[in-house]
């Protein structure tokens, strides 16, 4: 099963929202791609909108950019893993770049989130990747192996668990496109050490249709995490295309 899926980060008002699932809905009327698995993680004040839109049936799964690991209390602008699932989540993003970046996340708060995120049956979606410096050091693979390690400290049974490498150096738009010879050895690795043991392990980082293709055959992809290529409807239809054409490729 390929996994595609985007983030839609700070953007999108509800109309956005509401036009986007709509037209999804529409376009997986007869359900996903065999093969494909998609998923939507927009923001969480739209994402009653998008369950909506979708409707009961959709093959599409519904996730929030963060949650906090307590299930209540006082904790001023955070939402809670069970108020996410009430809100139509299905999947829990933690541990991206910018959150570890800009507001503190750190290896012990994403795996007090991952616990809490499989304790409450939803999935994590559990992000990891290397700095440009890293990258440069050639220490790619033991920081990468690292992040996925603290993460998942204590937790028994991993395979509820999405991990997407996302090296930041790659994504946004400073970001510069990965080079399938660049990601390879931390799928080799992160395929050797968890291929087994989660459900999927997805690439992230300037996705586009131009290299969607031969990331998907990079050994160990199983799917592809994306950001702006994905922030228009034709943008993520063409992609969930091109998924389902690597899919048929290998059937
Ligand atoms: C990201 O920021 O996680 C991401 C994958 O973004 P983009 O595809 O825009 O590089």
């Amino acid at each position: 099963m390929l996994w595609v899926g985007t983030s839609w980060k700070m953007n999108g008002t509800l109309g956005f929202a509401r036009d986007y699932a709509t037209r999804l809905a529409k376009a997986l009327a007869d359900g996903a791609p065999s093969g494909v698995q998609p998923f939507i993680i927009p923001p969480a004040t739209a994402l009653t909108v998008v369950r909506d839109c979708l409707g009961p049936d959709s093959p599409v799964l519904l996730g929030v950019q963060n949650a906090h690991w307590e299930d209540a209390g006082a904790w001023t602008g955070e939402i809670s893993v069970p108020q996410a699932a009430e809100a139509g989540a299905a999947l829990v993003e933690i541990g991206h770049s910018e959150r570890r970046e800009f507001f503190g996340e750190t290896d012990a708060t994403v795996n007090l989130k991952v616990r809490s995120t499989l304790r409450h049956g939803l999935r994590p979606i559990l992000c990891v990747g290397e700095s440009a410096a890293v990258f440069e050091a050639g220490d790619s693979v033991e920081h990468v192996l690292g992040q996925v390690a603290a993460a998942l400290a204590d937790v028994a049974d991993p395979s509820r668990v999405v991990i997407a490498y996302e090296p930041i150096w790659a994504i946004g738009e400073h970001g510069r496109e990965a080079r399938p010879a660049d990601i390879a050895p931390v799928f080799a690795a992160l395929a050797d050490e968890w291929g087994d043991r989660v459900t999927a392990i997805l690439y992230g980082g300037s996705v586009n249709p131009g290299n969607a293709v031969d990331t998907l055959r990079v050994p160990g992809v199983d799917g592809l995490f994306v950001g702006r290529a994905a922030w228009t409807i034709d943008g993520y239809l063409g992609l969930l295309d091109i998924a389902a054409g690597a899919v048929a490729q290998v059937a």
